[in-house]
Order: structure tokens, then sequence, then C-alpha cells
């Protein structure tokens, strides 16, 4: 998934022997990692101390609001997709920017959101003028989402909304027919999102595709965002280039810029915990079965799809390789074939990393699989208890309530 990252997901952890850190955890549950959330946040911190820039936290990414005080020291406020975010947002960092991006607001909810949110950002002109004018008289700020149409990354589309055809940001050609003199003085900012877990050199491509579109209308507004995707908290990221773009912009165009990664915020910042329920042989395959699953705990491991990392797998002279599955009745459902240094058996616990983001906000209770409880590993090594889960769960997502 992502190249050069040297800052092993399992720092943290070094000298702890996490085994027994952990021995005492029902499995599976994730383990969110406080000392891991401060090293990212002092990063962004800083890229925002030396820049005049705002970072804001992509809740999609991470949303676990126990966090957010932490959090609220190192960014600006936080981004939603639409209400129940803007709402989360709104409520559990009161004292900071809400920010929303949504594909198309739902006039029944644009009250309500317009008491979470500070700043709207629409997906396409007729979203503008539909609610930008509402949404100014409430003293709000506006923008719009535009498509630079430049793709910087390939055989992603799922994850890439340059795609053609793509239904995210506005086009320089649909933007030039819509916007007239009067969207254009209602026009606050303008935001684009194209990258994934990507350095700051597809940023740069990406802004000389934004100026070269969308230059002329830059000088007339208050801000550019330049959504999320920034992998900034990893050991490879440049940022000095990252700190370039960013006051070049502001210098050109008089803008101030928003960043809002969601990924950076949190990297490697958690693991998901989980114990071998049975191993046979398949064949040539060595199999474990373990009481986690990709399809309901970490989806974008198939969906992305990427290898999460393991806790002491794959390492120098490690050549006995077992195939990682789930429960559930899903064929697909593996996380993927790891080395080990010889036969797994049950009851041993497994320690995947890099499990903070896209899963405790992302998980489902396909075949009425449990949800991980959730933990939260202080700096001190204590562990708390943030969220715990059982079959009422599963069951009131489904039906009528008792
Ligand atoms: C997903 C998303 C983000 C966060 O992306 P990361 O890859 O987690 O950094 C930010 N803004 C928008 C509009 C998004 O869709």
């Amino acid at each position: 998934m992502r190249k050069n990252d040297t800052r092993s997901p399992f720092s943290n952890l070094i000298g702890k022997d996490p085994y027994s850190l952990f021995k005492g955890v029902k499995t599976p549950s994730f383990i969110i990692d406080e000392a891991q959330l401060i090293y990212d946040g002092k990063i962004l911190k800083k890229v925002q101390e030396d820049t005049g820039c705002s970072i804001l936290l992509a809740q999609k990414a991470f949303s676990n609001y126990d966090l957010y005080p932490l959090l609220e020291n190192f960014v600006a406020g936080t981004e939603a997709s639409g209400l129940y975010e803007a709402r989360l947002g709104k409520e559990e960092m009161p004292n900071k920017e809400v920010h929303v991006f949504c594909g198309a607001y739902r006039e029944e909810e644009f009250e309500e959101i317009l008491t979470y949110a500070d700043h709207f950002v629409f997906n396409s002109v007729n979203q503008f003028k539909k609610y930008a004018k509402r949404a100014k008289e409430a003293g709000k700020s506006v923008g719009l989402r535009v498509n630079p149409e430049c793709s910087t990354q390939v055989g992603h589309d799922i994850y890439n909304p340059c795609a053609p055809g793509s239904r995210l940001g506005v086009t320089v050609k649909a933007f030039e027919e819509g916007m007239g003199i009067e969207e254009l003085k209602l026009l606050d900012g303008i935001h684009f999102h194209t990258l994934c877990q990507q350095n700051s050199d597809d940023l740069a491509k990406t802004l000389k595709a934004v100026e070269a579109k969308f230059g002329k209308y830059m000088h007339n507004l208050k801000w550019v965002n330049f959504g999320g995707g920034h992998h900034i908290t990893r050991d490879d990221y440049d940022i000095a280039l990252l700190e370039e773009c960013i006051k070049h912009v502001q210098s050109t165009y008089g803008v101030h810029v928003y960043l809002e990664p969601g990924e950076a915020i949190v990297l490697n910042a958690g693991y998901l915990v989980t114990k071998v329920l049975d191993t046979f042989d398949n064949g040539d395959t060595h199999i474990a079965i373990l009481d986690t699953s990709a399809a309901c705990h970490m989806p974008d491991v198939v969906e992305m799809p990427y290898l999460p990392p393991l806790y002491q797998s794959d390492l120098e002279g490690y050549g006995y390789k077992i195939r990682l599955g789930s429960q559930t009745c899903l064929s697909g459902d593996v996380i993927g074939d790891y080395n080990f240094e010889g036969p797994l058996k049950e009851g041993d616990m497994l320690i995947f990393g890099d499990m903070a983001l896209y899963t405790t906000c992302k998980t489902n209770t396909f075949n009425g699989m449990p949800l991980p409880d959730i933990l939260l590993l202080h700096e001190d090594g204590s562990i708390e208890t943030l969220a715990s889960f059982g079959y009422e769960d599963f069951k009131h997502r489904l039906g009528k309530a008792e």
C-alpha cells in the first residue's frame, strides 16, 4: 500500500512486550494509541505554525470523539461529509471550525446543518445556486468543490475523483458555463480533493492543474481547501514541498489555505488485537481462522485492497506462510498471507497495525460478526475502554427495538 514507510506501525510498542500489555484485552478489539496521536499531531501542528494554514480532521477516517479533546490541540477543526458528522464535530470539538462537504445536501436537513457548520462546500453549480445564498445569509462561508481533471493515481479508480465521468467536483467547463456574476460574487472558496495516501509531489502537480484552470478566479476568493489524501505524517513525506505549495497559494492569491486529511492525523495510531480460533491445512495452504474479519472490521483491506501490517510477521528468515482469514462465509474475507517462524496455534494473539483509520467508523456486523471493542492505550501504558459492543448492537439496527 504505502511505499518507503520506515517508521514502523509498531514503533510505540518496542520494548513494551505487547502480548503481555494486551493480555487481558477481549478480542477482537481496536486499541487507539495515544502516544502516536500526539506524534502525528505535533507534525501537523508544525505545518500550521510554519505556514499559517489550517488543518482539519476529516472525520470519515476517524471519529472516536473521546480523542477530540486531545486532537484539538493539533487541528483547527473538523471536516464532515454530511449532517451527522457535522453535528458530531460541533458537539465534540465545539470551539473549533466545522467544515462540511456533501455530494448533495437535502432540503429537510439544511436548516439543521446551518446550526453546526461554518464552511459549506457544494458539489455542483446547481447545489450552489440552491443553497449558497441561504448559507451566506446565515453568516457562513461557501465554496465549490472543483475537479482539476488531473489524475495522479493509477489503478485505483474507486479512490480517484478525477477518473473520467467522476461525479465529484465541478469541471472548469461546468464552472464557466454555470457560475454567473452573481454566483461568483457569493463564492468564498474552492475545494479540491483528488489525492489518496500521496506525497507532496502529487499535490504540486495537482496545484498546477488547479491554477491553470481556476487561477483567474482564485484572486477573488478568501480560501482554498486542498482536501485530504496528504500522507503528511509518513516518514518519507516531503513536508518542505507541502509548505512551499501552501505558501505559494497563500501569497499568490491572498487566500487562506485549509487541508483536511484523515489518514495523516491518525497514521499508525491504532492496533487491532485478535486471536486464532483454528488452524488447518488445505492442500498446500496453511490456514488460520481469526476472530476478526477483513470485510467487517477492516473493510479497506478488501476494498482498497491492501495488506495490513502484522506485528512480528514477515521478519527475516520467517518462511512459514499462513493465510489469515475470518470466520465469515465470504470466500474473499481473507486478511492476507503472512510469513511466520512456524505454525500458529489456537489462542495465539495477533496484532495488526495502523488500525485507527477507516476502521472503527467503518465496521459492520455482516454474518452477525461482533463489533470489536474500542480501547485507548494511554501514554503511561494504561488501557481504557471507550466503547464496547454486544448482541444488542447487531440486533437494534435490524428491526423494532424492544
Ligand atoms: C476522504 C476525504 C478526506 C480525507 O482523506 P484522507 O485520504 O483520509 O486524508 C478529506 N476530504 C474529503 C472531501 C474526502 O472525501
